[in-house]
């Protein structure tokens, strides 16, 4: 496709940008360098008018939001901590797709008050308990939350769940659904309206290569 206005694209290294790879591909969209092996965190593209910033998975919402990127690709469970503020969230890309799980140990209680909940992701996981009426206490924690629940930092865990094999190498089960997630296209409000034509025109072609048969 034709690019009329400059457009900046925030996402992640890892399995989202590996994900992401053959969608901005149905695009005509090539990165010129490869993340894993580049440091450079602006990757310029086969056209000059598309680049990427590659940037940590929590900070995409933030650079959108600000206008600093047009456009971004982020996980359902960032945008849920973030709040989605100045973002508009057109398109369910349907990439990095895990569940969203309460964990912990077997058998180990869902029920009652206190319950002490380690997670990254403290608001959905405050919303979940105060759904089911449930009090908690959540502490927050920035990454290996199946190490609290073996130390006794809490009582349950709050965290993504794929194959559930982290969780099982930890003596630890999902116990309890939360939430599916996978990867969201956000497009900053104000690039919306100003650069129209470019993002919509991108975001169908995008549309267009998630709905395409694997
Ligand atoms: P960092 O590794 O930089 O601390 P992070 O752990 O959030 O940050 P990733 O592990 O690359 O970064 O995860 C990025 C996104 O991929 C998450 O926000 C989530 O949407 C999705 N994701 C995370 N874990 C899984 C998983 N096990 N299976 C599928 N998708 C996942
Ligand atoms: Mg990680």
């Amino acid at each position: 496709m034709k690019f009329s206005d400059p457009i900046t694209i925030a996402l992640s290294k890892g399995r989202i940008f590996k994900q992401t790879l053959p969608l901005l591909n149905h695009a005509g969209i090539q990165p010129l360098d490869d993340p894993d092996k580049s440091r450079k965190l602006i990757l310029q593209t086969n056209h000059s008018q598309v680049r990427l910033l590659i940037i940590r998975a929590t900070d995409v919402p933030t650079y959108v939001q600000w206008g600093a990127a047009d456009i971004g690709i982020a996980g359902k469970d960032v945008l849920l901590e973030h709040g989605g503020e100045g973002l508009y969230e057109p398109l369910d890309l349907r990439i990095a797709a895990c569940q969203l799980m309460v964990a912990g140990a077997e058998g180990a209680s869902l029920t009652g008050n206190r319950l002490r909940i380690a997670t990254k992701y403290v608001d959905a996981a405050r919303r979940h308990f105060a759904a089911k009426g449930q009090q908690v206490e959540i502490i927050k924690l920035y990454g290996s939350m199946e190490l609290a629940p073996l130390v006794g930092l809490s009582d349950l865990i709050v965290d993504l769940v794929e194959s559930g094999n982290t969780l099982k190498a930890n003596g630890l089960v999902p116990l309890e659904f939360i939430t599916d997630i996978s990867s969201r296209l956000v497009v900053n409000k104000a690039a919306w309206k100003m650069k129209h034509a470019t993002v919509t025109g991108l975001l169908e072609t995008l549309r267009e290569a998630v709905s395409l048969p694997e």
